[in-house]
């Protein structure tokens, strides 16, 4: 009998998962679980509409998803149409696999202010995620300031500075495309608490703000160190010496003809957002570095901003059942493990860290365990039937969930809007979503009457 197996989230750490199960030893039913109609999470949602070919990885999701071990049950949200306590009965394993949805506070005074926006919602909306739809940052403002010097920041510096020739061949859904390119932005100010030989920037990403149409990356020299730090381990400093390279070779380009600059703005962290009734300002404070510790001098300037976006990284969030780590920001666990019969992978487990790829060791990791755990605790519960009871579940509630036939659907009326050289052109809400497949339905009644 084969062991069934529910995976909540359809994102790489939940599809790396099940790619895992299906390569283990025991025979596996396994059900993924997703709360949107669409699948593969951060790749459609958090990887940046002009990085397309990174997109490309949902090829090797989708091998995964027409295996016939494995189904897909979209728009479903575990905790709204079915409990977790539900599926720990019906499943042998159930893996949590809902990633870092939520953003960081800024906690310094005037955070919360009109004007700012946390990473995760600002990324979702130019992203077309439908909770972020809705979110109308105000970007009619000359200067924008990012705080955190991550990928996810430059992601964000890279949409907000590149022309609409730029993004023509992008999926940056129109509202957000109309949005950015209507605002009168000029300078965009990427805050790094520490130096550049700390910024988490990878160089690829950092190299292609030499490459900008209409915008000149701006660095002050005597922010770069000559040398890479003398007690970074060898692979370190390698990486820091490429990033000094690249950051130096910005002083070199000509910013004839731009009318937008990116200014790398380091060792100052922010100390307050300025303002009356929304964001007028930043306050930082001059930093320096003892033993790896962020120091503050006591010297503050402010600089004019209309917007503030924190992309200082992203949390977890509780489900109800789940032992959840607040300080963290992650699902509680031992090397992946929650409760008996419950795991966790991906950034839910360990924070949003790393690439798309770190994701398949902690995967294999996860599978070893469930192997070794069911292997242990004999033949299945449940005759691998975890998902007729599931059916039952939401037929039940009349939750419409959708197939992965479904979901190729939508994909297909997405291709089929895009404009040439786009990719696609997403829908947004989930309504629209859910309509594409109201439609044949609806026709073939029409014909039958
Ligand atoms: P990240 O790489 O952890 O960067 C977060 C940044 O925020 C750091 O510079 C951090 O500074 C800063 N920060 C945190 N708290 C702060 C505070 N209170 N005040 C000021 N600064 C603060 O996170 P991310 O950019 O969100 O990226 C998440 C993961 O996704 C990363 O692994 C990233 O590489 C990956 N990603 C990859 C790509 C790509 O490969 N193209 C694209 C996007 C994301 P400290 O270092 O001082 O803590």
């Amino acid at each position: 009998m084969p062991f069934s197996v529910a995976i909540i989230g359809a994102g790489p750490s939940g599809f790396y998962a099940a790619e895992a199960l299906l390569r283990s030893s025991l025979d596996f039913r396994i059900d993924l679980i997703e709360g949107l109609p669409t699948p593969f999470g951060l790749i459609r949602f958090g990887v940046a509409p002009d990085h397309q070919s990174t997109k490309r990885v949902v090829r090797a999701y989708e091998r995964t998803a027409k295996d016939e071990a494995v189904h897909y049950y979209g728009n479903v949200e575990v905790g709204r149409d079915v409990a977790l306590s539900e599926l720990r009965r019906i499943y042998d394993a159930v893996i949590i696999a809902i990633g870092a949805p939520l953003d960081r506070e800024l906690k310094i005074p005037g955070g919360d202010k009109p004007g700012v926006y946390g990473s995760a919602a600002f990324v979702g909306w130019y992203n077309g995620h439908p909770a972020h739809r809705d979110l109308a940052p105000d970007l009619e403002t000359e200067s924008v300031a990012i705080i955190g010097n991550g990928n996810v920041a430059l992601d964000i510096a890279r949409v907000l500075v590149k022309t609409p020739g730029e993004m023509a061949t992008t999926d940056l859904p129109d509202y957000a495309g109309e949005a950015v390119h209507a605002a009168p932005i000029k300078d965009v100010y990427l805050i790094g608490r520490r130096g550049p030989l700390e910024a988490k920037f990878t160089n690829v990403e950092l190299r292609e703000m030499a490459q900008l149409a209409d915008c000149l990356p701006v660095v002050d020299p005597g922010q770069l160190p000559e040398e890479p730090a003398a007690e970074a381990s060898e692979r370190d400093r390698r990486l820091q010496a490429k990033n000094l390279d690249t950051l130096r070779s910005f002083a070199a380009l000509s910013g004839a003809g731009k009318r937008k600059r990116l200014h790398f703005k380091f060792f100052s962290r922010p100390v307050e957002v300025l303002g009356e009734s929304r964001v007028e300002g930043l306050r930082l404070e001059r930093t320096r570095l003892e033993a790896g510790n962020v120091v503050g001098t006591g010297e503050t300037f402010d600089l004019p901003c209309g917007a503030i976006v924190a992309a200082i990284g992203t949390r977890s969030r509780p489900l109800n059942g789940l032992p959840f780590d607040a300080n963290r920001g992650v699902v509680t666990n031992r090397r992946g493990r929650v409760a008996k019969g419950l795991y966790v992978v991906g950034w839910a487990r360990r924070g949003p860290t790393g690439v798309i790829g770190t994701n398949k060791p902690d995967a294999d990791e996860i599978a070893a365990h469930i192997e070794a755990d069911l292997t242990e605790a004999g033949p299945s519960r449940t005759s691998g039937s975890g998902r007729l009871a599931l059916e039952d579940l939401l037929d039940e509630r009349g939750v419409a969930w959708i197939s992965y036939e479904d979901w190729k659907a939508i994909e297909a009326a997405e291709e089929a809007a895009a404009e040439p050289g786009m990719p696609r052109k997403k829908l947004i809400r989930v309504a629209e979503m859910l309509a594409v497949l109201n439609e044949p339905r609806a026709a073939q009644r029409d014909e039958a009457d």
